[in-house]
């Protein structure tokens, strides 16, 4: 749990220096036996020790003085329907966020859109900060992918682990201002769904050394 909890933090940490928020936004989590370990509510990255960090249940119930993110509910139905998340990473980045401001998601504009599972990035409809209607809303968009943006508010992403989480975030994050890089200077090309469904087989192994699991 110490080494887990030391994960989380760095990660939350490094979501700034990786252009991926600011101040408090965004929250970390990871799966730990019966719930989930999560970044405290409103308090900032540096201020983090481990004693701040807060055991879930997933009924919601948590114990101790530190108040979980106002997302553990997200956090929590990812946990619940993915068996496949063992991480999950929220922020506020710069050019997720503004695409998710206009209602938008990403689509096969580049083919490692397909990082994220599908031939597309969707944008979850929005619903207020730390609400029910949001995470319904949230795991509606995952729609069995690893991230989603989501509207007026930021983006989302799982992964086996905290590292692949803030990867896949910091990925989205790119894609999102390579997307609107190529809105201002035009209409970008898509890529069919027939080359996207290629790609995502390519990427059931690519990548795939052998010392990695
Ligand atoms: P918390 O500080 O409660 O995690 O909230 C940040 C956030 O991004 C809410 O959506
Ligand atoms: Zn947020």
């Amino acid at each position: 749990m110490a080494d887990l909890a030391q994960d989380i933090i760095g990660h939350a940490r490094a979501m700034s220096g990786a252009g991926l928020g600011v101040g408090t936004s965004g929250n970390v989590s990871a799966r730990v036996d019966g719930g989930f370990l999560i970044t405290p509510s409103g308090v900032a990255y540096e201020d983090l020790v481990p004693d701040r960090l807060v055991t879930v249940a997933m009924d919601g119930n948590f114990e101790g003085q530190w108040v979980p993110s106002s997302e553990w509910r997200f956090h929590r139905d990812i946990y619940a329907q993915r068996p496949d998340a063992g991480a999950v990473v929220h922020c506020h980045s710069a050019h997720a966020t503004a695409l998710a401001c206009l209602g938008e998601g990403l689509p096969a504009f580049h083919y490692m859109v397909a990082i994220a599972g599908g031939d597309d990035i969707r944008c979850a409809d929005y619903a207020t900060f730390g609400s029910q209607a949001l995470s319904d809303a949230v795991l509606a968009g995952l729609g069995g992918r690893q991230a989603c943006l989501m509207a007026n508010h930021g983006h989302v992403a799982l992964g086996r682990n905290v590292a692949q989480a803030f990867a896949l975030a910091r990925e989205v994050e790119a894609l999102c201002h390579q997307y609107l890089l190529a809105r201002q200077a035009g209409e970008p090309v898509l890529l069919s769904a027939d080359e996207m469904k290629v790609v995502l087989e390519k990427f059931k192994s690519y990548g795939k050394q052998p010392e990695q699991d």
